[in-house]
């Protein structure tokens, strides 16, 4: 068996039906995906949830009806949802909903008094983010700020009508390390209020802006909790910028409160080459490494039973969107390769399954089943 193959956690059937024949055409039409060609064909396999009517068929079920050949590559994958124990892992999507101006430390970085009158993108480009979405019949997280909503609230409907998360990414976008403990509380109960109202039911999830919830803010998650949220997302598990826990664990886990109450951490996904972690699934470091680079890391990681945290910002698949002056080193982290975003969440979609940050979480019994 071909080592991709093994790594597979997939409950799947080697099965390949006529390359030709009517049974394989009719699955074109639900959910019929192609597999990377360097796959063994003869581990060609369809998964058991994408069978549907078919899943009875006697070509299915009887291999003897199998026709392998060595040219062909072909998976199906589908709606049904499967229980854990026989299904492929489950990786979080996250996409953090903001303007072109939301990037953080920059002199030009505009004040908010300045952004009712700046071009505004955010709008159709979560628009088009939603089409990609749909289009690969997957659903991500959605991290809004109140800003964002409290100017888009159809957007956050639209969002949350396609049956996607709808979480927290803060109201004005400001680093929690220089807000401190009141501000950051005053400004996450002001988000997620704006946020719950709009979709009639508690937000889970927040997502700090930089993911700059720092060693030297502690008191950050109990905030978290205080205000409401069950998971956070904020942990970037390896040295940043404006974050960075270099020691966090690099699964999903969760902080012991010292009122004795827990909360569940999504962190962010670095693969360790050595010593040094490395992030490679999110921004501008999505954007940086080559696709194989990507891919490879998120099985590394699942292969170690560890989810994938992916995350994108609508400005990020729009190459066109207006720039903000900065220092050659910031201009090249910041807008290096847009281009490759799409063509890279695209290709994402199809290579993993992926779902809101709260269903993987459910996933590893860290948060509590949906009511
Ligand atoms: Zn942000």
């Amino acid at each position: 068996m071909e080592r991709g193959a093994r790594r597979s956690r997939c409950h799947l059937l080697s099965a390949l039906l006529p390359s030709e024949g009517p049974a394989r055409e009719a699955l074109r039409g639900a959910g019929y995906r192609r597999v990377p060609e360097r796959l063994h064909p003869q581990v060609i396999r369809f998964s058991a949830r994408g069978f549907g009517r078919f899943e009875g068929s006697p070509a299915l079920s009887d291999p003897a009806a199998w026709y392998l050949t060595w040219s062909d590559s072909d998976v199906v994958r589908g709606e049904r949802p499967r229980s854990r124990a026989e299904s492929a892992m489950r990786n979080g999507l996250s996409i953090d909903v903001e303007e072109w101006w939301h990037i953080l430390n920059l002199p030009s970085t505009p004040t908010a008094d300045r952004w009712d009158a700046l071009p505004a993108t955010v709008e159709r480009n979560t628009h088009r983010l939603l089409e990609i979405l749909a289009e690969g019949k997957t659903h991500a997280t959605f991290f809004v700020l109140g800003w964002v909503a409290r100017r888009y609230p159809d957007l956050v409907r639209a969002i949350d009508g396609a049956g996607h998360e709808v979480a927290c990414h803060g109201d004005m976008h400001d680093l929690c390390y220089e807000q401190g403990e009141a501000a950051f509380e005053a400004d996450l109960r002001s988000a997620r209020e704006t946020l719950g109202d709009l979709v009639g039911g508690p937000i889970l999830g927040y997502r700090a802006p930089g993911f700059s919830i720092l060693e030297s803010t502690p008191w950050a998650y109990e905030v978290i909790r205080r205000v409401g949220f069950e998971y956070d997302s904020s942990v970037f598990p390896a040295a940043r910028q404006h974050g960075g826990v270099t020691d966090a664990p690099r699964d999903p886990y969760e902080h012991e409160l010292s009122d004795g109450q827990r909360l569940a951490e999504f962190p962010m996904t670095v693969a360790e080459w050595g010593r040094v972690r490395v992030a490679f699934a999110g921004g501008g470091y999505l954007r940086l490494f080559p696709y194989p680079l990507i891919r490879s890391g998120i099985r590394s990681a699942n292969k170690a039973d560890r989810p994938a945290c992916v995350y994108v910002h609508p400005r990020e698949i729009d190459p066109g969107h207006p720039r903000l002056e900065m220092s050659a080193g910031r201009r090249f982290r910041s807008y290096v390769n847009l281009t490759s975003t799409e063509p890279k969440l695209r290709r994402l979609i199809r290579d993993f399954d992926f779902a809101p940050l709260a269903e993987v979480l459910r996933d590893r019994g860290l948060l509590s089943p949906a009511a």
